[in-house]
């Protein structure tokens, strides 16, 4: 028993147990009792509470439940007659007082007893007279709520022992004076109210001292702006960042005004406030002392453990196995930092372990593998090396998780979930790793320590419990478990270690411990979220009343307080807390963020109404201006904010202070690096919107002359480096779009989805009409009459090509990937039946993928002019005494356009007519697009394009004398800005440009007055 003298920090429960030292009995609760209930529930059944009854929620009421019986000193068979007493509609009662008596066997039988319990048994020693080995003559103490029925009692029974036996016992009780906001703690002044008097006791109400103690204390009465103060300030910010900045600035305002750190604090009702709070707080220099405990869910380590759990239940989605193999935590499956897992499996089109699986190895196997396979043949071994190492890696992880039993009693579950993180390094991971030198990496391994011990008491009491009850827990699957797991262990709390002595508190609201502060900054209080409701009771309100009814008294009430200030429990304690410290602290910042239809909460609202103070709405202000801002980071924000918009682009006013410290900032390396960005960010969107050349973040390359010397050999158009059709279409589209492409080199990223996109499609289909061709020509048949052709025609040539494409590219899904070549099957057969296939009147296929180039040249005719060359391939060329037809086989939407593309985008035909010419084929030419969407021919538009002596002329003098549309005219056009190292953001189309989803300026447009 501790030995603490008349007056020494007396609090309720160390009075009971110095009157009641504690038994042999263990205190239990949370998970190692719930092992206990859980047997409970075995033993009785679900009853009425159906297969919920199982869930670690269920067994949180539960015990919730058993601790407001034990404060109120209520039995099994009490709830039983009450139950009686509802008749018809008491099953659930009734069920419940079964529940209660099997749990308390299990409970007897397992040594174990409830916290609130101790309450009833001090009370009944105090019934008997002060207690002798008590040696106190004067007891003070302080009470504060929540105080339960079965406290209350205590205190009674002490009040009454300590005056009958001529000691002195003071109860200071900390009020705020509203009797609203005082609700929590009418049970305990009734008590006494109602009581006889007791010499020698005391009940001493304590109202608070602060500034706005008298307001608090005349909530309900004062008139609305008879109270002014100047200790109040309130916000509605914009977001959580925003709110954080403007708690942390009126912090810092309070310490110039000489407030101590060390007596100050903010109190928060949610993680994520503390979170911004905390980043906030270290941007200006703050040191914190406590800080908020974190739900374990939200922690890496808590995270880790749940996914872990769920991988073989969820089939092993790849993002979750590829986070999964990056941690730290899991040194002994961990891949090499250099490996990202996740975009390799993108590639490899592995979504989970069961999407493409075959036979007895699963989607990782298969597709890694036939990756791994691909890159090796098509000569890069570094992808294949990679997609091996991943591989094995994967394998690893997905057998030791699979070690979960797909069946089985929840114990074994558990212990399989352990040990298969034991055996991937989870457990003491962060013991063999050194300490960390930079601070911010040392918090976050010291919270992610705590993560795991949190894991770790998890599993110890969980056992505890099944091991008292003797039961294995409940029978489930793998889904089960993960759902039990998450719901008995995600909300856990961290507590985290105490950070920096001397630094601030940022607590939640119910771990402010009372003492007077210099500053209270509270965050995210609006009405939507506070006061915050209890979770829901496995007692309604009609099965409380009979229970009162049969025990004569309120022994489990759900409301305090009288009148209008009546209401439930849970609420009055935050409304008292909150009232509290509002009515304690010297200067105080309350905030909230703005959302649809917000308001502030009840006892801010009418606070507000009392001081007449004004919310400030920060919505128009989402970056504080110099004066406000809490830290350097939002300082530097402002700056830079100031120092690069243009002033027709501002959203709010200058802020004078800013522009002043610009001047004396100059030469500042990070803001210098502020202007550099917007500058480029301006220079990209006036070059896209054509207001200005582009410069050397918009698609100039030079001038110096070496450079563009570089670029025009990557370029191309020399009989070295011939140019293709493919290359004018990308720099016409966007001449950023032909240096990504032509110049750079760059790839759009290969992502492996299920099925063939648009484009893999459209080459495929084209590569089966190739192979279609090319074998009616090796037969002899391209002159046949379609309906005489063999019937393994087309599924000879489609087999080829589907074989040739998966040499080379994703093909997805088996079953996509068939189906897909069905479609392509019934699409040439159309095609070739139906006679589409030749839409040249008098000609017949001659020739297919036939090569034309290098030496396809467009001469340098005219000034400025340098010869180009070109190099491609005629997708086919018929031929029959009427002359010559050329066809572009063509498979995206955009085709349906093409005619009105030529020579804007699109110089397919144009070149290949060109080609034809070249060739000296047998004139007339013919030319058009063949789609493989609709099977309609588009022949080329004369009206477009003009004679063809004209529109295919490359001398002088005919391109000079004719305003007609021109193909060597075009491309000396399109090439004349690109040869001199001038590839602008311009683009005419991102929808279909291949590298859109990597384009960081795509379609952004400069807003109006974005000249400044
Ligand atoms: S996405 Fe748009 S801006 Fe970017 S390269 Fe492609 S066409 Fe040009």
């Amino acid at each position: 028993m501790e030995r603490l003298g008349d007056h020494d920090g007396w609090t309720l429960e160390r009075l009971r147990d110095a009157v009641v030292p504690p038994t042999r009995l263990r205190t239990c609760s949370g998970p190692a009792l719930h092992g206990l209930l859980a047997a409970a529930v075995e033993d009785v059944g679900p009853g009425p509470f159906g297969s919920q009854a199982r869930s670690p929620t269920f067994l949180q009421a539960l015990e919730g439940v058993l601790e407001e019986l034990a404060h109120g000193s209520v039995s099994a068979p009490a709830l039983e007659e009450a139950a009686a007493r509802l008749g018809s509609t008491g099953a659930r009662l009734g069920h419940l007082a079964r529940l209660i008596d099997a749990a308390t066997t299990h409970m007897d039988r397992a040594g174990v007893e409830l916290a609130p319990s101790r309450w009833v048994t001090a009370s009944s020693v105090l019934a008997r007279g002060w207690p002798a080995h008590l040696l106190l003559q004067q007891v003070e103490l302080t009470v504060a709520p929540p105080l339960s029925p079965g406290m209350v009692g205590f205190l009674s029974a002490l009040a009454r022992a300590a005056s009958s036996s001529g000691r002195a016992l003071a109860v200071r009780v900390p009020l705020t004076g509203d009797a609203h906001t005082d609700a929590a703690l009418e049970p305990v002044l009734q008590a006494f109210e109602a009581g006889p008097d007791l010499p020698g006791v005391e009940l001493l109400p304590e109202l608070a001292e602060g500034p706005l103690s008298e307001p608090v204390r005349r909530l309900g009465v004062a008139a609305p702006g008879s109270l002014p103060t100047d200790a109040l300030e309130a916000v509605v910010a914009p977001g959580p960042r925003r709110e954080a900045a403007a708690l942390v600035d009126a912090l810092r305002r309070a310490l110039d005004a000489g407030a101590s750190l060390d007596r100050c604090a903010f109190a928060v009702l949610g993680t994520p406030q503390a979170a911004e709070l905390e980043r906030a707080l270290e941007d200006a220099g703050v040191p914190v002392r406590r800080r908020a405990p974190v739900p374990l869910g939200t922690t890496v380590a808590g995270r880790l453990g749940l996914l872990w759990a769920g991988l073989a239940a969820r089939r092993a989605p790849a993002e979750d196995l590829a986070w999964l193999l990056r941690q730290r935590l899991l040194p002994r499956i961990r891949v090499d930092a250099r490996l990202d897992p996740l975009p390799l499996l993108r590639r490899a089109g592995v979504r989970d372990a069961a999407l493409g699986a075959e036979g007895r190895s699963n989607a990782y196997q298969v597709r890694l593998g036939v990756f791994a396979a691909r890159s090796r043949e098509a000569g890069d071994a570094r992808d294949g090396d990679a997609a091996e190492r991943l591989l094995g890696a994967a394998t690893g992880l997905l057998d030791l998780a699979e070690r979960i039993p797909r069946q089985g009693r929840l114990a074994d579950l558990l212990e399989a979930w352990r040990a298969g993180l034991d055996a991937a390094g989870f457990w003491t991971a962060l013991e063999e790793e050194e300490l960390e030198s930079d601070p911010r990496a040392r918090r976050a391994s010291a919270r992610e320590a705590a993560a795991v011990e949190v894991w770790r008491a998890f599993v110890r009491d969980a056992r505890a419990g099944w091991k008292a009850s003797r039961s294995p827990g409940p029978e489930m699957d793998r889904a089960a478990f993960v759902r039990w797991l998450i719901d008995a262990a995600a909300t856990l709390p961290v507590e985290l270690a105490p950070g920096a002595p001397g630094g601030i508190d940022v607590l939640p609201l119910e771990s402010l411990d009372g003492r007077p502060l210099d500053f209270l900054g509270v965050a995210g209080v609006d009405a939507a979220s506070f006061p915050r409701r209890a979770p829901a009771s496995l007692l309604g309100d009609e099965e409380r009343q009979a229970i009162h009814g049969v025990l004569g008294r309120a022994a489990v009430p759900a409301l305090v307080g009288s009148g209008d200030a009546r209401s439930p429990l849970a609420e009055a304690v935050d409304r008292w807390r909150l009232g509290r410290a509002l009515a304690s602290a010297g200067r105080i910042a309350i905030s909230r963020r703005r959302s649809a239809g917000g308001a502030p909460a009840d006892v801010v609202q009418r606070l507000l109404g009392v001081t007449g103070v004004q919310e400030r709405d920060l919505s128009s202000q989402p970056i504080p201006t110099l004066a406000e801002a809490p830290g350097p980071a939002w300082a530097r924000v402002r700056l830079a904010l100031e120092g690069t918009v243009a002033p027709d682009l501002r959203s709010d006013a200058a802020d004078p202070v800013a522009a002043a410290a610009l001047e004396h900032l100059a030469g500042t390396a990070w803001l210098e690096d502020a202007r550099t960005l917007a500058g480029v960010e301006a220079e990209r969107l006036q070059t896209a919107a054509g207001l200005r050349a582009p410069g050397a973040y918009s698609g100039r390359l030079g001038p110096a002359e070496d450079l563009v010397a570089a670029v025009n050999g990557r370029l191309g158009g020399s009989p070295e480096g011939p140019l293709s059709s493919t290359s004018l279409t990308a720099l016409a589209n966007c001449p950023f779009q032909g240096l990504s492409r032509k110049v750079l080199g760059l790839e759009p990223p290969e992502d492996g989805a299920e099925e063939l996109d648009a484009r893999g499609r459209g080459q495929f289909l084209h590569e089966a009409l190739e192979q279609l061709v090319k074998r009616l020509l090796a037969l002899g048949l391209a002159g046949a009459d379609p309906a005489t052709l063999p019937a393994d025609l087309v599924p000879q040539a489609v087999q080829t090509a589907a074989r040739e494409h998966a040499r080379c590219a994703p093909t997805g899904h088996p079953r996509l990937w068939a189906l897909a070549q069905t479609r392509a099957r019934t699409t040439l057969e159309r095609l070739l039946r139906s006679g589409r296939l030749y839409p040249f009147a008098g000609l017949r296929p001659a020739a297919a993928e036939e090569r034309f180039g290098p030496d396809l040249e467009l001469p340098a005719a005219l000034p400025g002019e340098r010869p180009v060359y070109f190099r491609g391939t005629l997708d086919r060329v018929d031929r029959g005494p009427s002359g010559t037809g050329v066809l572009d086989y063509k498979s995206s939407k955009r085709r349906e356009r093409a005619r009105a593309e030529v020579l804007v985008t699109d110089f397919q035909l144009p070149l290949y007519l060109l080609a034809l010419r070249g060739r000296g084929e047998r004139p007339p030419f013919q030319a058009g697009w063949l789609s493989l969407r609709t099977l309609e021919f588009l022949p080329l538009d004369p009206d477009r394009t003009g004679p063809l002596e004209s529109f295919l002329a490359t001398d002088a003098a005919t391109r000079s004398s004719t305003s007609a549309p021109n193909l060597a005219t075009a491309v000396h056009a399109l090439l004349a800005e690109p040869r001199q190292g001038l590839f602008p953001v311009r683009p005419r189309e991102c929808g279909f440009c291949p590298l859109g989803s990597v384009c960081r300026i795509s379609e952004r447009r400069a807003p109006q007055g974005g000249e400044g």
